[in-house]
């Protein structure tokens, strides 16, 4: 996974050394020695990672996070402070202006490269949901783009596992100025048992609990289902380092050394918890725009697309075990004059009752689309041809025998449909498009042949006489 990394200092051999590291773990390098430089190349390259020092003349590293963040082209690129500060305010500071992450000069290897990978997982995340929500408002499903500087940090749901109750307490009035719940967890088991129960924005997890090794909970929690993206933030002592290093490679997302300061740990918890709530709006609305993309959003009915697919799929499966297949094409008839006489909101109306008839009247594992206007697909895999027929008569009569409630003067509205089928069995040549058109074709038979009707292929207008007993529908 080679990722481009933007170092900026304003020392050169700082700059060396950093990219030195970098490219031996085969890491692309990009470099600025100031602000400026740095804003420049984060516009022309977009870089995957921003490792940014804090002391620089002119503009420093606070503001240029500030602007990056500012940016929402290019607020999700994950920002780490380099510093030789070790004054906690600095740490808020950086955290409050939208950094990431922080390292100390000089630079441990062991943290740059656990941060760097661990940051470099998160933006490849981030992007793949970015790309999906870029279709996604594309579909015009979302007007906003999401952004993480602006996702609320507040009233999160923290769960701590910790075993020293003052660090405990000092937690507990920390997070109470943001309105959180705390749940505290003694051990792995218990832990594991709230987990079961609730769902958390935020994992905060002891390495130094007694008894029993916090770091194969972290391991733990990234595997089970129901916590694998949920953040996951470390507390640890200095000589715990190692551990630190090897909890990030594993998926925990931060850490943060004892004693614990009370900022710090406050601007840490807000950073994941608002990157959680982005990721979580990213993923949202991809799963709006995808059901709205294989949708019809007035009746809810699956479109021309996902039936296309899902006839292709049939199509091959009906090769193999060789039975038969029902492509029903039905058109409301006279549908333009309901819309003339009544109205565009009745018409509506009608399309949406018209849907749920078809529905009640097929089995779960039949299939119904809307193609486009008043023109609607069902296909009944694993059929006879004698069902075929009780049942596309049995959709007619749900269509027909029973007035549509509808805003019209009476509050009614009678309708028909035609229909026409074709029935496909051990057909090898046979495509979607050329289903669709066989069906298309009996469906103008039966316009021409009266409407209210259906013609199936090769055997015409079915005998509504016939059917008369054994297809009648069940509305209530
Ligand atoms: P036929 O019996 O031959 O099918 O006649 P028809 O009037 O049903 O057919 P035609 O294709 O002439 O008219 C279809 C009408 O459906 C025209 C169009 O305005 C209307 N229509 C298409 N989509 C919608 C929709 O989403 N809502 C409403 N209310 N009307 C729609
Ligand atoms: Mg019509
Ligand atoms: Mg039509």
């Amino acid at each position: 996974m080679s990722a481009r990394i933007l170092v900026v200092d304003d020392i050169l051999p700082n700059v060396k050394l950093l990219e030195a590291k970098l490219t031996s773990e085969y890491y692309t390098v990009l470099t600025a020695t100031s602000g400026e430089e740095a804003l420049a190349k984060v516009q022309a390259d977009s870089p995957d990672i921003i490792l940014l020092d804090v002391m620089m003349p002119g503009m420093d590293g606070f503001e240029v996070c500030r602007r990056i963040k500012a940016d929402p082209a290019r607020a999700h690129i994950p920002v780490v402070m380099v510093t030789a500060l070790t004054d906690a305010s600095d740490k808020v500071r950086g955290l409050q202006a939208g950094a990431d992450d922080f390292l100390s000069k000089p630079v441990n290897d062991i943290a740059l490269m656990a941060r760097v990978r661990s940051l470099v997982r998160l933006k490849m995340t981030i992007d793949e949901w970015r790309v999906r929500e870029n279709t996604a408002s594309q579909l015009g499903v979302t007007d906003e783009q999401a952004t993480p500087m602006n996702e609320s940090v507040e009233r999160a749901h923290i769960l701590v596992v910790e075993d020293q109750d003052f660090e405990i307490d000092k937690m507990d009035s920390i997070f109470k100025q943001d309105s959180d719940t705390l749940v505290v967890a003694k051990t792995g088991m218990q832990a594991m048992e709230e987990i079961s129960k609730n769902v958390f924005d935020l994992l905060i997890i002891s390495l130094n609990l007694r008894g029993e090794d916090g770091l194969r909970l972290c391991s733990h929690l990234r595997s089970n289902e129901r916590t694998r993206s949920t953040p996951i933030l470390m507390l640890a002592t200095e000589d715990d380092m190692p551990r630190v290093a090897h909890g990030l490679e594993i998926g925990a997302h931060d850490y943060i050394l004892r004693p614990l300061d009370r900022n710090e740990i406050l601007a840490r918890v807000r950073s994941q918890i608002r990157r959680k709530r982005f990721q979580d709006r990213l993923r949202s609305n991809y799963e709006i725009s995808l059901s709205m993309a294989l949708t019809d959003s007035l009746t809810g009915l699956y479109n021309r697309r996902y039936m296309e697919v899902h006839l292709q799929k049939l199509l091959q499966k009906n090769l193999e075990h060789n039975k038969a297949l029902c492509v029903i094409m039905l058109d409301i008839d006279h549908f333009k004059s309901v819309n003339d006489t009544h109205g565009h909101g009745v018409g509506d109306q009608v399309l949406k009752t018209f849907a749920d008839r078809l529905k009640d009247n097929l089995r779960s594992f039949d299939l119904v689309a809307r193609m486009g206007g008043e023109e609607f697909v069902c296909i009944l895999p694993e059929v006879t041809i004698e069902m075929a027929h009780i049942v596309a008569e049995r959709l007619r009569h749900a269509i027909a025998d029973k007035p549509f409630v509808c805003n019209t003067d009476s509050g009614l509205l009678s309708i028909t449909t035609s229909l026409g089928a074709a029935i496909i069995q051990g057909e090898s040549n046979q495509t979607v498009h050329s289903i669709l058109e066989r069906a298309d074709k009996c469906l103008y038979e039966a316009k021409h042949g009266g409407r209210n009707c259906t013609v199936f292929e090769g055997i015409g207008k079915l005998d509504p006489e016939k059917f008369i007993q054994i297809s009648r529908p069940t509305l209530e």
